[in-house]
């Protein structure tokens, strides 16, 4: 398996960011800052339930479903994003934005959001539609970082 991994201390948590295969992961329970679950068992992707998220643009906003699995990019749009633009995230629940403060692409420098996992990780996403630019930050793994290569351990974190 060819994966890669870096880890540096910050306060008193262990930050991993997590360089994996497409599709090798999948994630099961994104939420938004306030909870709210955003996966959608309805609209599959992949076999997997999507996760949910309302995209804003000049004014028109709609529902978009995002790929689960971790580096795949079958997206599903029910609004019109031309590719290349810059989109909203926001929470089609509370509508709280998803999107990070001060944090940008290191790509294209457009605005990342982001989805929280359970156990204190955090998957980023650029806001431009087409820029595959994608991290997953899993934080917290203590001891089961010597077992990060085994997907079913990294199972309970996504
Ligand atoms: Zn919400
Ligand atoms: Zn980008």
């Amino acid at each position: 398996m060819d994966c890669r991994q870096e880890r540096s201390s910050s306060q008193s948590r262990d930050r991993v960011e997590v360089t994996v295969p497409a599709a090798a992961l999948v994630v099961r329970h994104a939420r938004c800052p306030n909870g709210c679950l955003l996966m959608a068992s309805e609209v599959t992707i992949g076999g997997h339930p999507s996760i949910h998220v309302r995209a804003r643009q000049g004014g028109c906003d709609g529902d978009v479903f995002l790929d689960p699995a971790y580096g795949s990019y079958n997206h599903r749009s029910a609004m019109e994003i031309a590719e290349g633009s810059v989109v909203t995230i926001a929470c089609p629940h509370c509508g709280v934005t998803l999107e990070e403060a001060g944090r940008f692409c290191s790509s294209c420098s457009a605005p990342l959001f982001a989805m929280q996992l359970p156990r204190g990780g955090r998957v980023e996403g650029c806001t431009r539609k087409g820029c595959f630019s994608h991290r997953l930050e899993v934080i917290d793994l203590g001891a089961q970082l010597l077992r990060l290569y085994d997907a079913g351990q990294m199972d309970a974190h996504l």
